[in-house]
C-alpha cells in the first residue's frame, strides 16, 4: 500500500487540487417552474424580449409632453385619454393635452412624462400639473430590467424565490436543471449501533449518518442510506465498489485513520485512486478523498463534529461542483473575538463559535468544550469560527472569520 502523500496538505492546497479535479456529473432535465425551486440551473436563461417590453407608467398619474407645460403660464392641460393597464397599446396623445394613466399602462406616443395623482389637482375637464417637470419622469423603460437577447441567469446557480420570479417574467414555463446528484452514505465501526436498536455500554448510536444525510439532502442531493459498516475490510470494500458503480459519490464517516481497524482509505486505495487523506486542519483529521470508477469518494472523519465540518468545508464545493453548481467558497465575515487563545501555526483551525449582539457591535464567543466528539458544540453555536495557518494568537476584541451555518448551502 503506497500513501499518496507523505506530506500534509494545507486546506488552500487540498481545495485548490479538488477544484481543480471536480466536473459536473449530473444529468439535465427540464421541470417546470413551480417544482424548480431549490434545484441548480443547468442552462443560461435568457431573456426573448425586453422586460418590460414597452415604456409604461411607474405610477397612477398623468401623462403629458413636458413641452406643452409653456413657461410663466399656469401648467393645466385638458385631460384626453384613460389608460389602463393590460388595454392595447395607447393611441398617440392629443397634442396638447394630458392623459389619465394608471400603473404599469403603456406611455402613450408623445407623452414623456407623467405627475402622480396625488401632485396634480383636477379642475373640472382640466388637470393642474405640479412645476418643474423633467422629461421621463415616472416612466419605466423598455428593457430597464431585461434587454432582448441577453443573459438574465448563468448555469451553476441554486435557484432562488426571485430567481424564479424572473424566469416567469421571461415567459418561460420549464427551465433546464440538474438531476440530484445520487449520492451513498455509509457509517463504520464496530461500536456504531442504529438509533432505535438495543444498546451495550461503550456503544455509539450513529449520529453521523443522520446529520450527514440531512445537511446532503438540504443541498438537494438523493441520498441512498446505507447503513453501518463493520470495521471488516472485505465488506468495506465490496460495499464500496458496489455503491460506486450506482452513484455519483460515495461517502463515509469513521475507519479512515490508519490504525489496524481502519479499513476505508486501504479499501479505496485498492478499488481506486486516494488523492489525500491528511489535511493540516483542526479537527478534521481524518479525511480520505479520492475516486472509485467513476464516482467521487469521500472518506469524512468518524468524529461527529470533525465529520461535520469537512462536510461544509471541504465536501461541500466537491459535491456543488458534482452536482452542477459553481465552486462555493463561504464568505466569513470579520466579526470581534469574545475571547483569547493561543493557537499551534501551521494548520488551520476551526472553532464553534456563537455570534450574539453585543451593544452596537458583533461579537464572537468560542463554544468551551472544544473536542472533536462534542455534538453540542455544534448545536450550542450558530457558526464556525476560521483561523488561518498563520494565526499564533487571537487577542480579546481581535477581527476573526465567522462563516455561519446557514450559509453552507448549495
Ligand atoms: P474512527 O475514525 O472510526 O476512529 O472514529 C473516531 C471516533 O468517532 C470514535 O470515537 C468513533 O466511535 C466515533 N464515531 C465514528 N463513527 C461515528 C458515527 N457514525 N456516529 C457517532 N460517532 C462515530
Ligand atoms: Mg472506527
Amino acid at each position: 500500500m503506497t500513501t499518496p502523500d507523505a506530506a500534509r496538505k494545507t486546506l488552500g492546497q487540498a481545495l485548490d487540487l479538488l477544484r481543480a479535479r471536480t466536473r459536473t456529473i449530473a444529468h439535465v432535465e427540464a421541470v417546470s417552474l413551480t417544482t424548480a425551486s431549490g434545484r441548480i440551473l443547468a442552462e443560461p436563461v435568457i431573456a426573448p424580449r425586453d422586460v418590460p417590453s414597452v415604456d409604461n407608467s411607474a405610477l397612477d398619474g398623468f401623462a403629458f409632453a413636458v413641452a406643452d407645460l409653456k413657461e410663466g403660464r399656469a401648467p393645466t392641460l385638458p385631460v384626453g385619454a384613460y389608460i389602463a393597464a393590460g388595454e392595447p397599446l395607447s393611441a398617440p396623445l392629443e397634442a396638447g393635452s394630458a392623459a389619465q394613466i394608471l400603473t404599469g399602462a403603456p406611455i402613450p406616443p408623445g407623452a414623456d412624462a407623467v405627475a402622480m395623482t396625488e401632485e396634480t389637482k383636477r379642475e373640472g375637464d382640466r388637470v393642474v400639473l405640479p412645476a418643474g417637470a423633467t422629461p421621463g419622469q415616472n416612466i419605466r423603460r423598455a428593457g430597464e430590467d431585461m434587454r432582448a437577447g441577453t443573459q438574465v441567469l448563468a448555469p451553476g446557480r441554486r435557484l432562488r424565490p426571485q430567481d424564479i420570479g424572473l424566469i416567469a417574467a421571461t415567459g418561460a414555463a420549464q427551465i433546464a436543471v440538474f438531476t440530484p446528484l445520487k449520492i451513498a452514505l455509509f457509517s463504520t465501526g464496530n461500536e456504531v449501533v442504529e438509533p432505535g436498536k438495543p444498546f451495550r455500554e461503550g456503544d455509539v448510536y450513529d449520529s453521523n449518518r443522520y446529520m450527514l444525510r440531512a445537511a446532503l439532502e438540504s443541498w438537494g442531493c438523493a441520498v441512498s442510506d446505507l447503513g453501518i459498516l463493520p470495521d471488516e475490510r472485505a465488506l468495506i470494500q465490496t460495499a464500496l465498489a458496489s455503491a460506486a458503480e450506482t452513484h455519483h459519490a460515495v461517502v463515509t464517516s469513521g475507519g479512515a485513520s490508519r490504525s489496524q481497524e481502519d479499513h476505508v482509505a486501504p479499501s479505496v486505495l485498492d478499488l481506486g485512486d486516494l488523492h489525500f487523506w491528511t489535511l493540516a486542519i483542526k479537527p478534521g483529521r481524518p479525511l480520505a478523498l479520492g475516486r472509485i470508477g467513476a464516482a467521487t469518494f469521500i472518506g469524512l472523519p468518524g468524529n461527529p463534529v470533525a465529520a461535520l465540518i469537512c462536510l461544509l468545508r471541504i465536501a461541500r464545493p466537491v459535491l456543488g461542483v458534482l452536482a452542477g453548481r459553481s465552486w462555493l467558497d463561504p464568505i466569513a465575515y470579520k466579526v470581534r473575538a469574545g475571547f483569547a487563545m493561543n493557537k499551534k501555526p501551521g494548520r488551520r483551525e476551526f472553532l464553534r463559535g456563537r455570534l450574539d449582539r453585543d451593544g452596537a457591535r458583533l461579537t464572537v464567543q468560542k463554544f468551551a468544550p472544544e473536542g472533536s466528539g462534542i455534538l453540542t458544540s455544534l448545536t450550542g453555536t450558530n457558526g464556525l469560527v476560521e483561523l488561518a495557518e498563520v494565526v499564533e494568537e487571537v487577542k480579546l476584541g481581535d477581527q476573526v472569520d465567522f462563516i455561519p451555518y446557514t450559509d453552507f448551502m448549495f
